[in-house]
């Protein structure tokens, strides 16, 4: 009886909801499958790497979008409930699209911190140093690939199953998982990432970045290959 009264009131509530959202939104309730990872920091908390005006526009708007088409596109299709990152490595068109911009997001908006910056520490150190020189090397690389990957795309550092390290430019909304490779770290660099905060000047956002980057977290990516 508990049960039949706690779903009359979910549906009422969810029909008050309904009444007052746009119909793409209806089922913004729990069966939805893929969802808004929440920020673990505040808009403002990566200024002035990262400006709380684009935060607003990236995360509050850009993403939100990538979310709700994916879970249009998905509906009725074979990997409909599929866990994201094996969406992103079946998936084609705009599927694919909006699936890898969503896992792509999470990736970036969890990878920076206020408190980032420095350098990694441990295995991934280790495996930059063997790959790269050193980890300014490693840096000099990755913000070169940002800079000439021409149009739209993510620059990402990513790792293979031996613990490898590789820089790759990825077009649009495409990730390392659809070569087999675990991305670690990823630079966006559609010009909805950078341009509000830096115009044309693409290289000064990407070596920006470094200052937010949240090592242990990309190590865990690393370790936990
Ligand atoms: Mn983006």
């Amino acid at each position: 009886m508990k049960i039949l009264i706690f779903t009359t009131l979910l549906l009422a509530s969810l029909s008050n909801e309904a009444q007052c959202r746009p119909p793409d939104n209806l089922d913004a309730s729990a069966t939805k499958k893929y969802t808004l990872t929440a920020l673990p920091y505040a808009l403002d908390a990566l200024e002035p790497a990262i400006s709380r005006r684009t935060m607003e526009l990236h995360y509050g708007r850009h993403l939100p979008t990538y979310v709700d088409n994916l879970n249009r596109l998905i509906e009725g299709t074979a990997l409909e409930g599929e866990e994201l990152e094996s969406v992103v490595l079946m998936a084609e068109g705009p599927l694919l699209d909006n699936a890898g911009q969503t896992l792509n997001h999470e990736l970036y908006f969890l990878q920076f911190s206020p408190n980032g910056g420095g350098e990694p520490t441990g295995e991934l150190r280790q495996a930059m140093m063997h790959r790269w020189g050193s980890v300014e090397n490693f840096k000099t690389v990755m913000e070169e690939a940002g800079r000439t990957l021409f149009g739209s795309g993510w620059v990402w550092l990513a790792a293979d199953k031996g613990g490898n390290l590789y820089i790759l430019q990825e077009a649009n909304g495409l990730n390392p998982v659809r070569r087999e490779l675990r991305p670690l770290l990823g630079f966006d660099v559609w010009e909805h990432a950078y341009y509000l905060d830096y115009e044309n000047r693409r290289i000064d956002h990407l070596k920006a970045l470094w200052q937010i980057v949240n090592w242990p977290v990309v190590e865990r990516r690393y370790e936990n290959n």
